[in-house]
């Protein structure tokens, strides 16, 4: 170990700046954040330090740096654009055993000055000892990433019950599940959904009744439609977070690679005709394993909100009384336009965009499309490629005209994407010749008729059949 880690403690101790640049006013930034009483060294301020100046934030020493300016000083940092200066301020606070920090310089520096991700009181601080502060960078903000702002409220909730939770606990291996209960399971959540009440009321029944402890806690994720880049990072947290992993077919195995490694995972794809768990059999799962107190990742392809059965799962976790969480995907839908370059709704085409299923002919039956017949809507068919002649009969029966675009996108935002347009009146032959399989979304009205041109992404276009 190069340099030894730790955290100070500068709040009302004195220390020296040495400069009054761009550079010196970033170090000054920090040094305030840590409540140091800052003395400026430097014949002249830029305009940061002149204004922090004017504040009355700092003091400032208008002349070039002397010898006792160190005097009193807890630390020094020397910024200035002098090496002279530099090695100066250095020499000095070294002779003096005063923590000299001189920014981009380690060997005139008895101390570095990590990167840092800031969730006070939570802080963590990457160094790379000074080989490559841009590395230390870039790791700071793959971390800012991860840790979303309720990871501040959370550790201040923890320290509040500290003493409570320590007189309950005399057993430290007791005390430690307990908190480790309380800072992943449904407290963190209520947290995170901003209800402190809550987190409160969980935490006293918990403390008071050791066997309401055991809850554990169910987040519905969105997986997106298959391209990992496309989860969000609430999602990607708690995919971190996850003791089991309950997902569906359709999620792509690059977003379950971002899945913590020893989460237990269990796969109930369901696919059409058939096969996988029951909606019975998952909700039993959810459940079982939630009130084994594990922290439970139901992870579905796209939205869990959209063609996801999300209601009914959470109907079933609220009637066991298990908190929950809901976290969005990008739904198919959406991710076929992005990816297609077909914009769902345009002012020149459509208004409106229409979210549906063709899944049975009882479905396709119930729904007015005289909007989209006269041309002021977009159809996004989710399920659909298998029922396609029935579609196509239903929509020409409500006077659409046979024309209309339509496009297949198969595989949407992954790298397989195939983009396949067609008309009403021949798509079934289209899709068919094209071999379109599921996944795949259809999409229809005048907006669909610029993809062969949009499209930006995968494979390229095949129309009316032609293989891409
Ligand atoms: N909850 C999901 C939908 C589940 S229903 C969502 O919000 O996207 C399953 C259907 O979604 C598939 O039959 C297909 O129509 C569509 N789908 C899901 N992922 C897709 C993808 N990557 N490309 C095209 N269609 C997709």
């Amino acid at each position: 170990m190069r340099y030894f880690p730790l955290f100070l403690d500068l709040a009302g101790k004195p220390v020296l700046l040495v400069g009054g640049g761009d550079v010196a006013a970033r170090k000054f930034a920090l040094l305030c954040e840590a409540g140091a009483r800052v003395t400026v060294v430097a014949p002249r301020l830029g305009a940061e330090m002149t204004e922090a100046l004017g504040r009355g934030a700092c003091k400032h020493v208008a002349r070039e740096f002397g010898a006792s300016d160190l005097e009193g000083q807890w630390l020094a940092v020397a910024a200035t654009n002098d090496p002279a200066v530099n090695a100066c301020v250095s020499a000095v606070a070294h002779a003096a055993r005063i923590p000299c920090n001189v920014v981009d310089d380690r060997e005139l520096s008895s101390f570095i000055m990590p990167a840092i991700i800031d969730r006070s009181p939570v802080q963590i601080a990457v160094s790379t000892g000074g080989a490559s502060p841009v590395l230390a960078r870039l790791i700071r903000e793959r971390l800012e990433t991860l840790l979303d702002g309720s990871l501040g409220p959370l550790a201040e909730f923890a320290d509040r019950w500290r003493a409570t939770i320590r007189q309950k606990f005399a057993d430290i291996g007791a005390r430690r599940r307990f908190l480790s209960w309380m800072l992943t399971g449904p407290v963190a959540a209520s947290l995170r959904a901003g209800r402190e009440t809550q987190a409160e009321t969980l935490t006293r029944r918990a403390l008071d009744d050791a066997q309401a402890m055991p809850q554990g806690h169910v987040v519905l994720v969105g997986g997106g439609p298959g391209n990992a880049g496309l989860m969000t990072l609430q999602g990607l947290r708690a995919l971190q977070e996850a003791d089991v992993i309950v997902h569906d077919r359709l999620v792509s195995a690059e977003v379950l690679d971002l899945a913590r490694r020893d989460a237990a995972r269990f796969d109930v794809g369901k696919f059409v005709g058939g096969g996988g768990a029951s909606q019975e059999e998952i909700n039993a799962l959810l459940v079982e394993h939630a009130q084994r107190g594990e922290y439970v990742v139901r992870l579905k392809g796209g939205d869990p909100m959209v063609f996801g059965r999300g209601g009914e799962e959470i109907d079933t976790l609220r009637r066991h009384g298990i908190s929950f969480e809901v976290i969005p995907g990008v739904t198919a839908a959406l991710a076929a336009g992005a990816y297609a370059g077909i914009p769902l709704t345009d002012r020149r085409h459509a208004q409106a965009v229409r979210l549906l299923t063709g899944n049975s002919d009882e479905q396709l039956a119930q729904f007015d499309y005289s909007d989209l017949a006269a041309g002021r809507e977009t159809l996004a068919f989710y399920m659909s490629v298998g029922r396609l002649v029935g579609l196509r009969d239903k929509l020409l029966a409500a006077g659409v005209r046979p024309e209309m675009p339509v496009a297949f996108v198969e595989n949407a935002s992954r790298i397989a994407q195939r983009v396949v347009t067609s008309t009403i009146d021949t798509m079934h032959r289209d899709a068919q010749a094209a071999q379109i399989k599921a996944p795949s979304m259809l999409i229809i009205g005048g907006v669909a008729g610029a993809a062969a041109e949009m499209q930006w992404f995968g494979r390229g276009i095949a129309a009316s059949g032609g293989a891409a």
